[in-house]
């Protein structure tokens, strides 16, 4: 079994990746069509080209401009189930989808808070029913939006912590915007047992990664990976295994680094720095998991070990309870040892 037909096959599971930035574009076009919202392209392709980032702030306007199509219950239930339809295909046993409730609630298109999680609950059920799939809501704040985006936030979390809500996320353009700031909103999250999921260190250097775990008591850093700047930095994440949500193409898509060659990743992760492998918004960076991986063993010399190493790592940064992971880490070792028994 060649090693690109192991990836495809090997369980996984992914802690970083944005609903709405998670929509194929099949779907984003017949959600325009039928809310009657106008989008420059009209086929797969032309989506395809208009996803070309100049930098984040033309990335975060084409964000919006996707969210805008988006105005029901049933518009969320249709991309929760979509998106547990795609893990079945990449063989994803569970992700973790973060989601930015505040942005749709100002669109002014008539969308109120109970219709998201309405949406998002039908369609998780749904996808749990049909595929056999886990997925659980990180909401984040917008943080370059005015109050009350906080406040609003962070309140939606508490409210929906029974709902398949497990964490607090930040994301957004990290210059000009500290993260201390929102202090307070993670103390709250974090004092009821609920995650700290920041984004910090893509767009803005280690100073941004050292306040999410100082001021947010991250638990895991979206992205992290200008972490590698500073040795000190480096020392408190590998002490405190701080799980980094590193997505590759993303980085290279957004100018963060020229080319997956050049990625950080096969540093941090030889350090043993508690890594993970995420596709961020797949379609707008033309990848998918799957990809992230086949990319990163292209460009590095990573071995069936690592992969599986990543993979169980992953499950192991989740913000399940024990109980709720352990029968998903049975089946994660259980279908490594399968491919491992083909492999022979
Ligand atoms: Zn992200």
């Amino acid at each position: 079994m060649s090693l690109h037909t192991f990836i495809q096959q090997m369980p996984k599971a992914e802690l970083h990746i944005h609903l709405e930035g998670a929509i194929e574009p099949t779907t984003l076009l017949r959600l325009a069509e039928r809310n009657g919202v106008s989008l420059p392209a009209d086929s797969p392709e032309a989506l395809q080209t208009w996803y070309q980032f100049s930098d984040f702030p033309h990335f975060v306007e084409i964000y919006l401009k996707i969210q805008s199509c988006l105005r029901s219950a049933d518009d969320f239930s249709t991309i929760a189930y979509e998106l547990g339809a795609d893990m079945a295909r990449q063989n994803i046993l569970y992700r973790e989808a973060t989601v930015t409730p505040y942005t749709h609630l100002i669109q002014d298109k008539g969308l109120v808070a109970e219709d998201i999680i309405a949406g998002l609950e039908d369609g998780r059920q749904r996808a749990r029913r049909d595929f056999g799939v886990e997925i659980r809501w990180i909401l984040d704040i917008h943080r370059n939006l005015e109050p009350p985006v906080a406040e609003v936030t962070t309140q939606l979390v508490l409210d929906w912590a029974d709902r398949g809500v497990v964490a607090l996320g930040l994301g957004g353009n990290e210059v000009n915007s500290p993260a201390a700031a929102f202090a307070p909103y993670f103390e709250r999250v974090k004092a009821t047992g609920l995650g700290s999921a920041p984004h910090a260190g893509e767009v803005a250097g280690p100073e941004s990664v050292w306040s999410a775990v100082r001021d947010l008591q991250a638990d895991r850093i979206g992205h992290g990976v200008r972490s590698i700047e500073d040795p000190h930095l480096l020392a408190e994440l590998y002490d405190r295994q701080i799980t980094l949500e590193v997505n590759p193409t993303s980085n290279v898509c957004l100018n963060v680094y020229r080319s997956i060659d050049q990625h950080p990743f096969i540093h941090l992760l030889r350090m043993g720095l508690s890594v993970t492998v995420n596709s961020d918004d797949p379609p707008l960076f033309n990848t998918t998991l799957t990809q992230e991986f086949a990319k990163l063993s292209d460009a590095f010399t990573l071995t069936r070990d690592d992969l599986r190493n990543l993979s169980l790592n992953a499950l192991r940064s989740t913000f399940l309870s024990e109980a709720e992971r352990r029968p998903l880490e049975d089946r994660m070792t259980a279908g490594f040892a399968d491919l491992a028994g083909q492999s022979e």
